[in-house]
C-alpha cells in the first residue's frame, strides 16, 4: 500500500478526550497563557456524548480550577441534601447510621449533577479562553518522533473499508504534533493502553483493577421524587458472587439516575453484570421508587478501582497520562471526577513550566510528583486498602476493617501497609465448571428491560461499513477456548450486548455486533484469554447520552 500522506498542523499541547481531565488542562493552560496554542480531540459526536459518571460530584477540582464557577453559571444545581447507605436482603434493607463513617465518606458539600452537562459547560470555557475543540475527532494512532518519544496523534480517520483497507471514500485524517501530547481517554484508554504497554508504565505497580458501571435515568412520580437525596447500597442481588453496590441520586426535574457497578474481579463466569442490574430494581425499597416511572436513558462504562497502588507511572518522552486513564477513582466514595479535574490542572502546570523553560518531547516529571504528594496521593492514600481488603475478605468483614483503616489513615497511619489487589481482572476468572450457572429472571418490560432494549436507549451508533474495532488477536479463540473452558463470558459480561455464540450448521459461531457497543471498555479489561483490543472507531460513532 502506498504511504499515506498526512496534513500535519503543530500545537503547544494536544490533548485527546474531552472529559473532565482534558478539559480542566485545556482550561488552565490558557488561563496561565493566553497565547499557548491548545487543541482538544474528543470522539463523541460532541462534547458530553460519551461522559456516564453517577454523578456525585465533589466540587474541590473545580473551585481549584475556576474558583468563580457558581457565578460563571456551571451547572451544580442539585447539592447533596440527604445521605443514606443501606444493606440489601431480597426482601429488606438494614439502614446502616451515618455516624461510623469516617468523614471522608460524607456526600455533604457535594453536588448531583450530569458530567455529560458539567463537560459541555467546561468546554464553552475553554473556548472562551481560545482552546480548540472538535468533537467527533477520534485519535486512532499515535505519532512518533525520531528519538521513540510521543510527537503527536492521528485523527480524524473517516470511511475505511470494512477490512480496514483505504478506499475511495477514505479521508485518511490528520497529524496533531505538540511539545507534549496528553492522553485524557479515561479508564482504559486505547491510546493510553499503547503507551503504558511501550513505556512499561506499570512496571513496579500493582495491577489495575476495574468494574463496570451500568446507568439509567428515570422520570419518577414527583411524590416520590426526593431532590439531593443520596442513596447507597450493597448486599443483593450480589451476594457473594461479586464485588459492587448500587447507587441512587435524585437530581433535577423529578429525574433519578439509577446505578450499578459490578468489580470485574468476580470468578463465575456465568455470572451477567446487567442481569444483576435489572434484577437489583425489583428490591422492594426501588422498585417502589421506580413504580409508575420511566426510564428514559441507559448506559455503561467501566469505572477504575484500582486506586493508589495502581496508578501506573503517568509521563514517558513528550506524552503524559490524565484522570482515569492512570486511574484515580477513590472507590468507597465511587469519585473520581475531582481527581481528574486535579490531574489535568497539574498536567498544565508542568507543561507550561516546561514550554517556558524551553523544553519539549521530555518528560514532565513535575506533574507526576504532584499527583502522588498533592490533592490526589493524599485522596487516594487514605482509602488504598479498601478494595483489597474486599477482593480478599469478602463484603461483610471489609466493611468493618476498610472503615476501621480509612478512620486510622484519616489520623495518619494504616494497621495494614498497602495491601496487593493480586490478580488482574481477566486472570481472576475461573473455569465454567467450578461455578454454579446463575438463573435471572426474565425482565418484566416495566422495571427491567432486556439488553437491546435499554441499548436503544443510549442512542448509539456505528457506520455499519467500517471495520470492527471490537479486535480479535485470535478469531478462533472465543469458541476454541473461551466456549468450553469459560462458557464464552463475553455474552453476558458485556452490558450492550456485543458478543454472542450462535449455533450454526457448522457448529458454533461468535458474533460481535460492533454496532451495539456503548464505548465501556469492558470486553479489553474481562476478556479471560486478553484476546479482545478494543480500539476507537470512527469520529462520531457511539453513544449519544443526553445529560448523564
Ligand atoms: C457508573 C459510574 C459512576 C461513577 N460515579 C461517579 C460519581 O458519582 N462521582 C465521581 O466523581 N466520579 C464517578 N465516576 C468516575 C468518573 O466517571 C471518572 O473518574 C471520570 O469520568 C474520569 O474523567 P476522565 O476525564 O479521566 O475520563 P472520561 O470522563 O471518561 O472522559 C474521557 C473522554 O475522552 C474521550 N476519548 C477517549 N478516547 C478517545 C480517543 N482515542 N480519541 C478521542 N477522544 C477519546 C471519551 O469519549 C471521553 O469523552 C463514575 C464512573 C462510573 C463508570
Amino acid at each position: 500500500m502506498a504511504e499515506i500522506e498526512r496534513e500535519a498542523m503543530e500545537y503547544d499541547v494536544v490533548i485527546v478526550g474531552a472529559g473532565p481531565a482534558g478539559l480542566s488542562a485545556a482550561i488552565r493552560l490558557k488561563q496561565l497563557d493566553a497565547d499557548i496554542n491548545v487543541v482538544v480531540l474528543e470522539k463523541g459526536s460532541e462534547v458530553g456524548a460519551h461522559i456516564l459518571s453517577g454523578a456525585v460530584l465533589d466540587p474541590c477540582g473545580l473551585d481549584a480550577l475556576i474558583p468563580d464557577w457558581k457565578e460563571k453559571g456551571a451547572p451544580l444545581n442539585t447539592p447533596v441534601k440527604e445521605d443514606n447507605f443501606y444493606m440489601l436482603g431480597e426482601a429488606g434493607e438494614v439502614r446502616i447510621p451515618n455516624f461510623p463513617m469516617p468523614p471522608l465518606m460524607n456526600n455533604h458539600g457535594n453536588y448531583i449533577v450530569s458530567m455529560a452537562n458539567v463537560c459541555r459547560w467546561m468546554a464553552e470555557q475553554a473556548e472562551e479562553l481560545g482552546v480548540e475543540i472538535f468533537p467527533g475527532m477520534a485519535c486512532s494512532e499515535l505519532v512518533y518522533g525520531d528519538n521513540g518519544e510521543v510527537k503527536g496523534v492521528v485523527a480524524g480517520v473517516f470511511g475505511l473499508e470494512a477490512d480496514g483497507s483505504y478506499g475511495p471514500g477514505t479521508e485518511p485524517g490528520m497529524e496533531l504534533h505538540g511539545k507534549y501530547v496528553f492522553l485524557s481517554e479515561g479508564v482504559r484508554g486505547s491510546l493510553a493502553k499503547e503507551v503504558i504497554a511501550k513505556y512499561d508504565l506499570q512496571a513496579g505497580k500493582d495491577v489495575q483493577k476495574f468494574g463496570v458501571g451500568m446507568k439509567e435515568i428515570w422520570e419518577i412520580d414527583p411524590a416520590k421524587h426526593k431532590e439531593g437525596t443520596v442513596t447507597h447500597t450493597m448486599g443483593w442481588p450480589l451476594n457473594g458472587n461479586a464485588g459492587g453496590g448500587s447507587f441512587v441520586y435524585h437530581l433535577e426535574n423529578n429525574q433519578v439516575y439509577v446505578g450499578f457497578v459490578v468489580h470485574l474481579n468476580y470468578k463465575n463466569p456465568h455470572l451477567f453484570p446487567y442481569m444483576e442490574f435489572q434484577r437489583f430494581k425489583h428490591h422492594p425499597m426501588i422498585a417502589e421508587l421506580l413504580e409508575g416511572g420511566k426510564r428514559v436513558a441507559y448506559g455503561a462504562r467501566a469505572i477504575s478501582e484500582g486506586g493508589y497502588q495502581s496508578m501506573c507511572k503517568m509521563v514517558a518522552p513528550g506524552v503524559a497520562l490524565l484522570g482515569c486513564s492512570v486511574g484515580m477513582v477513590n472507590v468507597p466514595r465511587i469519585k473520581g471526577n475531582h481527581n481528574a479535574m486535579l490531574s489535568g490542572k497539574a498536567a498544565a502546570e508542568a507543561a507550561y513550566a516546561a514550554i517556558q523553560d524551553g523544553r519539549a518531547a521530555d518528560e514532565l516529571t513535575a506533574y507526576e510528583v504532584e499527583v502522588r504528594s498533592g490533592a490526589i496521593g493524599k485522596d487516594l492514600k487514605k482509602v488504598r486498602n479498601v478494595k483489597p481488603m474486599w477482593s480478599k475478605w469478602g463484603m461483610l468483614p471489609s466493611l468493618a476493617l476498610g472503615g476501621l483503616d480509612m478512620w486510622t489513615n484519616t489520623l495518619g497511619f494504616s494497621l495494614f501497609g498497602t495491601l496487593k489487589h493480586g490478580k488482574t481482572d481477566a486472570e481472576a476468572t475461573e473455569p465454567a465448571d467450578k461455578h454454579k450457572v446463575l438463573d435471572y429472571p426474565k425482565p418484566d418490560g416495566k422495571l427491567s428491560f432486556d439488553r437491546l432494549t435499554n441499548v436503544s436507549f443510549a442512542m448509539t451508533n456505528h457506520e455499519e461499513s467500517q471495520p470492527c474495532h471490537l479486535r480479535l488477536a485470535d478469531e478462533s479463540l472465543p469458541i476454541a477456548v473461551n466456549l468450553p473452558k469459560y462458557a464464552e463470558p463475553a455474552q453476558r459480561y458485556c452490558p450492550a450486548g456485543v458478543y454472542e455464540v450462535l449455533e450454526g450448521e457448522d457448529g458454533p459461531r461468535f458474533q460481535i455486533n460492533f454496532q451495539n457497543c456503548v464505548h465501556c471498555k469492558t470486553c479489553d479489561i474481562k476478556d479471560p484469554s486478553q484476546n479482545i483490543t478494543w480500539v476507537t472507531p470512527q469520529g462520531g460513532d457511539g453513544p449519544n447520552y443526553p445529560n448523564m
